[in-house]
């Protein structure tokens, strides 16, 4: 491709909308362009990467047996209301209605849609296992679209759907994608850890997250170096051996004036105790309206998706000062003795002696409480969040932290979907029973950006070679230059008649501005046809490293077949 009659269209200036790098760099390197909030065209250098990445999605699903397919985006709101999903899915599903004044939905996912397909289609055992994909626009209207391609209201996914007549041929499906994913992501070059993921109120323990490893990522990550262990936090189990204090006798319970003192902190300073011996007493609102109490140790975060899941509830808030005023709670002062509200336990105080609570009365607390001397919690149960420094759960080593960007999420469905939607079989026994299932996504359009938040530089995107728009970039510093001219068109037909997508910069610019440029968009690999042809040399340079080397003009072939074989 000549880059003259190309579509370059490179910003100097930072888009003021955009906060992360890859969005600043697909912006102005010219990949996409922003409609509105959320929603983003594909120029044609994005659309290249988009390709590349989609077919090497393809490829591997291909190999593993999945069949493609391309489900409506459009879908009735008939499928939504039989598996309650219609409500459910809440303000994120995008809904019109058609002139018969009929509802739809454009379609966030597709366990709907290609369930309904499976129970028009398959009767038997013999039918299955089956496995469908698609690589398709999804609609969510995101309460945050941001970070450009990274969270978007209009996205490309590749969503699979796997159909089993047993949970142990489901899960034989789920450890084939969990392969084709690794294949894929090392074949995209991206450096990523799959997780150990949150199963939300479904339950099970099949469910995995790809996630790319960028700083300041949304997902957050521990991992155990020793081992090779990683969950979501949302989902890390922990175990405290070694946070563990020491036992102590127990004192006598004290009630002590603490004038103002309410958080933490306060406490600490007051009463001149470490936080690991102080408890907050949290007051959340189920989304069924009922309050319930969760303790945890002042040196820990609560995790609100394990409570969440514990309760089988969708959502829930931190009570307002209103909701503790109804409630006769003194804010700040809240603990659980003689409280009317159900109380339950983090596992961190667990092994607690001698702590301190709020005594329920202003300007109060309790010291050295005991259970279950002093109360005793509805139940004990792990509801804390993981951090740095907590022993794995498998060996024990301190784990590590880190962020990253969830790229990919394999899940184990069973017959949710089945059941609701009645995708039934006749078994080998003669009898019918719900298809088992599993779902399995990949943020397509997300992984250009993690691509990005990855590969970058001050200058601009350094994009792995299997992802690159072109491969090689030829930069012809000046056009009016003949021997220049000549030189470079000569290496352009050689590449091309190797098969490597190449980009010759032919346009009538300034060197500065084509090397400003060619570091922008990212290519991995430069070729600079300069003054030295009068020397018989030009210069390669790779994006990742910048540095420049001579090579003789007779020795170019030769070496771009050592880089891109052939
Ligand atoms: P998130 O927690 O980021 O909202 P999700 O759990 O809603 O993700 P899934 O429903 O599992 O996502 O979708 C499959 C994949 O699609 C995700 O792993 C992610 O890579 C991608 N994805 C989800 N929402 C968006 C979005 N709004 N924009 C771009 N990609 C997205
Ligand atoms: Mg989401």
């Amino acid at each position: 491709m000549r880059a003259s009659k190309y579509f370059i269209k490179t910003m100097k200036e930072t888009p003021a909308e955009a906060e992360v790098p890859s969005h600043v760099y697909l912006l102005r390197a010219g990949y996409i362009k922003k409609v509105a909030a959320g929603i983003y065209s594909y120029l044609p250098l994005g659309l290249r990467v988009l390709k590349n990445i989609e077919n090497i999605i393809r490829k591997h699903m291909d190999e593993a047996g999945a069949l493609e397919v391309l489900l409506p985006i459009l879908t009735p709101a008939e499928l939504w209301k039989e598996t309650g999903r219609w409500d459910v899915y809440g303000k994120e599903l995008f809904r019109l209605k058609d002139r018969h004044d009929r509802d739809f939905a454009l379609g966030p996912t597709h366990e709907e849609t290609i369930t309904d397909l499976v129970r028009q289609t398959v009767r038997s055992y013999k039918d299955l296992p089956l496995n469908f994909y698609q690589i398709q626009t999804k609609f969510r209207d995101e309460a945050r679209p941001r970070y450009g391609l990274i969270r978007g209201r209009e996205f490309v996914m590749k969503d699979a759907y796997s159909f089993d007549i047993s949970e142990e041929m489901a899960i034989k499906s789920y450890e084939i994608m969990k392969e084709t994913y690794h294949k894929i992501f090392k074949e995209l070059g991206l450096n990523y850890l799959m997780v150990e993921a949150d199963v939300g109120a479904i339950g099970g323990k099949y469910s995995h997250e790809f996630v790319v490893m960028v700083p300041n990522g949304e997902a957050h990550i521990v991992y155990c170096e020793n081992c090779g262990y990683a969950a979501n936090v949302e989902a890390a189990k922990y175990e405290f051996e070694l946070d563990k204090l020491p036992p102590e006798e127990e004192k006598p319970l004290e009630k002590v004036y603490t004038p103002d003192v309410k958080s933490v902190e306060d406490v600490t300073k007051f009463l001149n105790v470490k936080p690991n011996k102080i408890v907050k007493t949290l007051i959340y609102i189920l989304d069924d309206g009922t309050p319930i109490a969760i303790l945890v140790r002042g040196d820990r975060e609560l995790n609100e998706t394990k409570v969440l899941n514990y309760f089988g509830a969708l959502d829930m808030h931190l009570a307002t000062s209103e909701e503790m005023e109804k409630l006769g709670l003194v804010e700040g002062f809240v603990g659980p003795i003689g409280l009317d509200i159900p109380v339950y336990a983090d596992r961190s105080i667990e092994d607690l002696h001698n702590f301190v609570v709020g005594a329920n009365e202003k300007d109060y607390h309790y010291i050295n409480v005991n259970m279950p001397r002093d109360f005793n919690p509805v139940d004990i149960v792990d509801f804390g969040t993981a951090t740095e420094g907590d022993p794995c759960p498998v060996c024990k080593s301190p784990l590590k932290e880190t962020t990253g960007l969830e790229v990919g999420h394999i899940f184990l469905l069973g017959t949710k979907y089945s059941e609701a939607l009645k995708a039934n079989f006749v078994d080998k026994d003669g009898k019918e029973k719900p298809i088992v299932m599993g779902c399995y996504g990949i943020g397509v359009s997300r992984l250009i950006a993690a691509a990005v938040e990855q590969n970058h530089d001050e200058n601009g995107i350094i994009w792995t070679d299997n992802i690159a728009p072109f491969k090689l970039h030829i930069l012809a510093l000046n056009t009016k230059d003949k021997n220049i001219m000549e030189i470079a068109e000569n290496i352009y037909n050689i590449s091309r008649g190797l098969g490597i997508e190449v980009l010759l910069d032919d346009r009538d610019i300034s060197p500065g501005a084509k090397f400003k440029d060619a570091d922008l968009i990212g290519i991995p690999y430069r070729i600079i046809v300069g003054k030295g042809v009068k020397n018989g040399v030009v210069e390669f340079q790779r994006r990742k490293d910048n540095e420049k080397i001579e090579i003789p003009i007779d020795s170019v072939e030769n070496k771009l077949k050592e880089i891109f074989g052939g």
